[in-house]
């Protein structure tokens, strides 16, 4: 399971190699905070996001990326991008929120804000970041090296490599193809599987379309220099 506070961070993905970004209207966001309904700090109604604005959409790309920055440094072991700290800790304090006491039906807490839902469910957002990036939880943060994967995730376990079962489940495959050459590297890099990958910098990134398929992060060979015999793969005593 992804870490609730690297959700914004990871609404972005890679198709056959090319990053593609999720957040590219303010229809995309709206799906986006739709689906993350549930577990947003803020509640939002379906009036709330059909008010989602232009500048919720610049607000969400801008934090997403210094999500991004910082999940970046923090996995290859480098010191904090601080112009994605300064971008986090302004969205974090963009918009005030408290909790109130609600008593009819039933007594239950709600969270208010002083801003738009929409901001204030993003400000809440930055602010689950800075938890994590503050807290022990960031010695777990990983990048995912599924093939073609640009995913962080947060390990919940010492041997977890992968930000999901189909990540796990395709690098097993991959892994599991005899190359035909001694260069397995280049033999991959001809079929397409490693130019697939797209490293997981603080690079400007992007999410995950609502009308878009979901990743096929594994390339289909079409290069017409592949090698002479195709690879292999081995009964599936690996495989699963
Ligand atoms: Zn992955």
């Amino acid at each position: 399971m992804l870490a609730e506070d690297l959700e914004l961070g990871n609404a972005t993905y890679a198709v056959r190699g090319r990053v593609r970004d999720g957040l590219r209207s303010v229809e995309h966001l709206a799906a986006w905070l739709r689906d993350m309904r549930p577990r947003l700090g803020v509640t939002l109604t379906d009036a709330d996001l059909r008010g989602t604005a232009d500048d919720d959409l610049r607000l969400a790309r801008e934090l997403r990326d210094a999500v991004r920055a910082l999940a970046a440094t923090t996995t290859e072991g480098r010191d904090p991008d601080q112009d994605a700290v300064t971008t986090l800790n302004r969205h974090a304090r963009r918009t005030p929120r408290w909790r109130e006491l609600r008593t009819a039906p039933e007594p239950r807490m709600t969270v208010c804000a002083a801003g738009r839902p929409v901001e204030a469910a993003l400000a809440a957002l930055a602010e689950e970041a800075v938890g994590l990036f503050a807290g022990p939880l960031r010695h777990e943060l990983r990048a995912c090296h599924g093939p073609g994967c640009v995913l962080y995730f947060v390990r919940d376990t010492p041997r977890r490599e992968w930000c999901s079962p189909g990540c796990g489940n395709r690098a097993r495959a991959d892994q599991t193809i005899i190359w035909p050459c001694g260069d397995h590297s280049t033999a991959k890099r001809r079929l397409g599987f490693v130019a697939s990958r797209t490293p997981n910098s603080g690079a400007p990134s992007t999410s995950r379309q609502p009308e878009d398929p979901l990743p096929s992060q594994r390339t289909v060979a079409t290069s017409p220099t592949l090698p002479p015999s195709p690879p292999r793969r081995r009964r599936a005593r690996n495989a699963g």
